[in-house]
C-alpha cells in the first residue's frame, strides 16, 4: 500500500519534471542551468541565514568550536522516505567520501539521543553543529542531490560556516556591495576572530564551503572578486572537499586516521612505501624515472618536475619467457573486509607480458601467509599509462603482491606501475578511457559516446559526453539494447548510474573528482506518454557502433552543466592528454524500503497523529498500532507508552548493528522486546517496590 502510494507520487512528480524537455535526444535534470545551493534556495524564496543555514534562537557563531556542539565521530542518521531515490544513493556516496578522507563515520540511527534526519525539504540546508535537539533536520531538496552539495551541508552540521565569512576574508576577496540584491547584504557578514576559529588554516579559495562569484547578485556581474584573479573561477567549486577543508575538519575532530583509506604510493620516496622485493623470482622491480623502451616519464608528475617522478619497472626485455619479478606491499590491516586496489600500468614490453595480482593473507593458522591469485591482467595495451581497478575481499592482515610475468614475443621494454591506491571502498564497475582529449574541448568533434557497458543487473548502457559547447561539458546516461533485454524488467527500475570524471592526483585522498548520479525511475514518462526507461528496442532510436553494428539507444538523462571547461582543464582531470570516466550502475531498489518505519506515509501518518511521544520519542506503527519508540542513551533510557518516564543505570546497552537491512529487522525486535519488557518491569517495580534488577541485561545483544 505504501509503495503503491509512493509510486503514484513519483509518477506525478515525474510528469511535472519531464515537461521541461529540451532535445529529443537527451533530458537535462537541471534544465541546463548550473544551479548552486544558493540559486536553488533563492529560487524557492527561502530566507535562510547565509542562504543555506538554519539558525536556532540561542545560536552564536563561536559555538562551533565548543566541544558541546560537536558530533560523536560516528553520526547516527535517518534517511527519511521523503527523499528522492537518487538523493538517497548520493547521500550514501557522500558518506563514503567522509569515510575515505576524514575520521567521521555514519551509522543508521538506533535510538541515540541526537541524530541527523536527512529529508526532502524545500531547498538544501542544515543547522551548524550538533544542536542537541534529538532529531536534527538536514534538507536535501529537489536538485540538491549532488555529492558535493551533500558534503557541504554535512560540513555545516559538523560545525563549519562558509569560508568567505572568515574574519580575514577582506584580505582575499572583495565584496562588491552594489551588485548584491538589496536586503541580502547580511549574507556577506564576517565573524570576529574572537568568536570564530579558522583553526590556523590559510584562507581557502578552493573550499567546498566558499560561495561562488555569482552568489546573491542582482545582475550579471560577480558579487565576489578574488584579490588573486586566478581564483575568480575557482571559488564556489562543488566537486569535493579541498585539502584545507579536510585539514580543518580533521583538526576540529582530532582525526588521525580514516575508516577506509589504506595506502597510497607514488614511488617518489626511496623507501618505495615499504614495499619489498619478492624472493624466488628471477629479477627485481627497479625504481626509475625513465625506461629505455618507455615510459618516458612517471605518471605522478608526468615528467614535469626535475629530479623526481619515479615508478617501478619490470624489465621484461632482459629475461626469458616465463621469468617473473615480484613486488610485495607492506603489511596491511583491513577493517571493513572489502577493498579496491587502483593503479596505473604502462606496457612497453611484449603484448603477452602480464601482471598478476595476488594477496598474501595471514591468519592464526597460517602465520607465513597464504598466497591467492586475485587477477591476471593480460593483453595490456602498449604505449600509454592505463588505469586498473582490482576488487579485493580480505578480512585478515595481508600484503598485495604484484608479479610481472614475461610472456612470449619480442620485448624492448617491460611493465611499469605507478600511483597505487588502496582503500576499503567499492571499485567502480567500468572505466571509460578517452585519449587525445584536449583537442575535443569546445570542438564540434567533441560529441562522444562511450563503448557499451553492462550493469551488474545486466542492463546495457552507454555514456554520452558532450564537449562541443563553448563553456560547459555535459554528460548523459543512456540505456541501449543489449543481450539480456528479454530477461530484464521494463521500464528499468531504480538503477543508479554514477559518472565520475577522475581527478588523477596520485593520492586518492587529494582527488577532487567531479561526480554526478542519475537514477532510472520506472514511472517517469515522456511527452508522448511512453515510459522514459522502457526497453530501448521499443522507445530508442537507431544508432551504430564504430564497427557498424546497429543497436537502439534510449534517451539520455543527465546534465549539460556537468563541469565547466575551465574546471575541466584544472587540477589533474586531464593527464598526458588522457581522461578517465569511472562508471558504476547499481540497483538501489532496496533504498525504496525505508530505514525508519516511523516516517510518515499516508497510512502511518493517520495513526501517529493520534498520539504524541514525549522526550524526543518517535512514533512508529507496529501491527497496525501506533507506538512510541523512546530514545536510549548509553546509561539511560525513556520508557512508558509515551516515553514519559526516564530510567538510568551504569550498565551499558550495546546495540551493535552493521547494515541498514539488519537495522530494520533489529529495530522491530528491539521495540517489541522493549515494550514487552518495559511493561513487565513496570508491573514488577510498582508491585514489589524493589529496584535491584536493571533493564539492560534484557536489552543487551
Ligand atoms: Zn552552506
Amino acid at each position: 500500500m505504501r509503495l503503491w502510494n509512493l509510486s503514484w507520487f513519483l509518477f506525478f512528480d515525474s510528469l511535472l519534471v519531464i515537461s521541461g524537455l529540451q532535445t529529443p535526444e537527451s533530458f537535462d535534470i537541471d534544465g541546463g542551468i548550473d544551479q548552486d545551493i544558493f540559486d536553488i534556495n533563492e529560487g524557492l524564496g527561502l530566507d535562510l541565514f547565509e542562504g543555506d543555514i538554519r539558525l536556532d534562537g540561542v545560536q552564536d557563531r563561536n559555538s562551533i568550536i565548543g566541544e558541546n556542539y560537536r558530533w560523536p565521530h560516528t553520526i547516527p542518521y535517518v534517511l527519511e522516505d521523503s527523499l528522492e531515490m537518487n538523493a538517497k544513493g548520493v547521500i550514501l556516496n557522500a558518506f563514503e567520501r567522509y569515510r575515505l578522507k576524514t575520521c567521521i563515520d555514519f551509522k543508521p540511527w538506533t535510538g541515540e539521543a541526537n541524530y541527523i534526519s536527512v529529508f526532502k525539504g524545500s531547498g538544501c540546508w542544515s543547522s551548524v553543529g550538533n544542536r542537541h535537539v534529538g532529531r536534527q533536520e538536514l534538507s536535501i531538496g529537489a536538485n540538491c542531490d549532488r555529492i558535493a552539495t551533500i558534503q557541504h551541508e554535512f560540513l555545516h552540521a559538523l560545525g563549519f560556516w562558509h569560508e568567505q565569512s572568515r574574519s580575514d576574508r577582506d584580505d582575499y576577496v572583495r565584496i562588491i556591495w552594489e551588485r548584491i540584491q538589496s536586503g541580502k547584504e547580511h549574507n556577506f557578514n564576517t565573524y570576529d576572530d574572537k568568536v570564530s576559529d579558522s583553526l590556523n588554516v590559510p584562507y581557502d579559495y578552493t573550499s567546498v564551503m566558499h560561495y561562488s562569484k555569482t552568489a546573491f547578485r542582482n545582475g550579471t556581474e560577480p558579487t565576489i572578486v578574488t584579490r588573486i584573479s586566478d581564483f575568480e573561477d575557482v571559488i564556489g567549486q562543488r566537486m569535493d572537499f579541498s585539502d584545507y577543508d579536510l585539514l580543518k575538519l580533521n583538526r576540529l575532530y582530532n582525526c588521525s586516521s580514516s575508516l577506509s583509506f589504506m595506502d597510497s604510493c607514488d614511488f617518489e620516496l626511496e623507501n618505495v612505501c615499504g614495499m619489498i622485493q619478492g624472493s624466488g623470482d628471477n629479477t627485481d622491480w627497479q625504481r626509475i624515472s625513465r625506461a629505455p623502451g618507455g615510459p618516458e616519464s612517471d605518471h605522478s608528475n608526468m615528467g614535469q618536475c626535475q629530479g623526481s617522478g619515479f615508478f617501478m619497472h619490470f624489465d621484461s626485455s632482459s629475461v626469458n619467457m616465463g621469468a617473473t619479478a615480484v613486488l610485495e606491499s607492506r603489511m596491511l590491516y583491513p577493517k571493513r573486509g572489502f577493498q579496491c586496489l587502483q593503479f596505473y600500468l604502462y606496457n612497453s614490453g611484449s603484448g603477452s607480458d602480464q601482471l598478476n595480482i595476488y594477496i598474501r593473507e595471514y591468519s592464526a593458522d597460517n602465520v607465513n601467509g597464504s598466497l591467492n591469485l586475485v587477477e591476471e591482467l593480460k593483453d595490456i595495451p602498449t604505449g600509454n599509462w592505463q588505469l586498473y581497478h582490482v576488487t579485493l575481499k580480505v578480512t585478515n592482515k595481508f600484503r598485495v603482491v604484484f608479479e610481472g610475468h614475461r610472456g612470449s614475443g619480442a620485448s624492448l621494454g617491460g611493465l611499469s606501475i605507478d600511483d597505487i591506491n588502496l582503500s576499503e571502498t567499492r571499485c567502480p564497475h567500468h572505466i571509460w578511457h578517452i585519449r587525445n582529449f584536449t583537442q575535443l574541448i569546445g570542438s564540434p568533434e567533441g560529441i562522444l559516446y562511450s563503448p557499451a557497458f553492462y550493469s551488474s543487473k545486466g542492463y546495457a548502457f552507454q555514456i554520452h559526453l558532450n564537449l562541443s559547447h563553448l563553456t560547459d561539458a555535459g554528460i548523459y546516461f543512456h540505456l541501449i539494447s543489449g543481450a539480456n533485454d528479454d530477461q530484464l524488467q521494463w521500464p528499468c527500475p531504480w538503477q543508479q548510474a554514477t559518472m565520475t570524471l577522475l581527478d588523477q592526483n596520485p593520492d586518492i585522498r587529494q582527488r577532487m573528482s567531479n561526480q554526478r548520479s542519475v537514477t532510472t525511475d520506472p514511472f517517469m514518462t515522456t511527452d508522448n506518454g511512453s515510459y522514459f526507461w522502457d526497453r530501448p528496442s521499443k522507445v530508442g532510436t537507431v544508432a551504430f557502433f564504430p564497427n557498424g553494428t546497429e543497436f537502439r539507444r534510449g534517451r539520455g538523462y543527465g546534465t549539460s552543466t556537468f563541469i565547466t571547461h575551465e574546471r575541466l582543464k584544472s587540477r589533474n582531470f586531464i593527464k598526458g592528454n588522457d581522461v578517465f570516466i569511472l562508471l558504476t550502475v547499481e540497483d538501489i531498489s532496496h533504498l525504496n524500503s525505508t530505514q525508519d518505519p516511523s516516517v510518515p506515509t499516508p497510512g502511518i501518518k493517520d495513526l501517529c497523529s493520534e498520539i504524541t511521544c514525549q522526550n524526543d520519542g518517535i512514533c512508529a506503527v507496529q501491527d497496525d498500532k501506533a507506538v512510541c519508540r523512546c530514545p536510549v542513551g548509553e546509561d539511560w533510557w525513556y520508557m512508558g507508552e509515551r516515553c514519559e518516564k526516564r530510567g538510568s543505570t551504569r550498565d551499558t546497552i550495546v546495540i551493535a548493528v552493521s547494515s541498514t537491512v539488519t537495522v530494520f529487522a533489529l529495530m522491530l525486535i528491539i521495540t517489541l522486546v522493549s515494550v514487552y519488557c518495559t511493561r513487565k518491569k513496570y508491573r514488577q517495580r510498582t508491585s514489589s517496590n524493589a529496584v535491584n534488577k536493571t533493564l539492560e541485561n534484557e536489552y543487551a545483544f
